[in-house]
């Protein structure tokens, strides 16, 4: 099975041209404060419309998080490991962790941002176990 790409939508266009420059950015509320991701368009905390692209720090930890032994898509090896991410903003995003040891991952544990290239148009923000 071919993986699946993302496919950028007028919503989600900034987060992913964010990724694919090696900076990546999430929405923040301008009313609020609250970071928002996925990508939306009223803030989940007070439903302002007004929502800023805004840099992160590319610090977080893991909430939690599985591994999957086998990969189901060709041309990535297993095991795999799926964390959610707690973004030290405080947003939560669904990602993957590389690392050479996936079984030594461990909720709480400090990641840091990273970015895979998986196409021409499309990087994904990917987490590195934080030194
Ligand atoms: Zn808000």
């Amino acid at each position: 099975m071919s993986r699946y790409l993302p496919e950028p939508t007028k919503i989600s266009k900034p987060f992913w041209d964010s990724c694919n420059a090696g900076a990546m950015q999430i929405q923040r509320c301008a009313d609020c404060g609250t970071y928002a991701f996925y990508p939306v368009f009223i803030c989940p905390e007070c439903a302002s419309r007004q929502l800023e692209w805004t840099p992160v720090s590319g610090r977080g930890s893991i909430h939690t998080y599985t591994v999957a032994a086998q990969s189901v898509f060709e041309g990535v090896e297993g095991p795999v490991v799926v964390a959610l991410v707690e973004l030290e903003e405080g947003a939560m995003m669904t990602t993957n962790i590389k690392t050479d040891d996936p079984y030594g991952v461990h909720i709480g544990m400090a990641v840091k941002l990273a970015y895979e290239p998986i196409s021409e148009d499309i990087t994904l923000p990917v987490f590195e176990v934080a030194s």
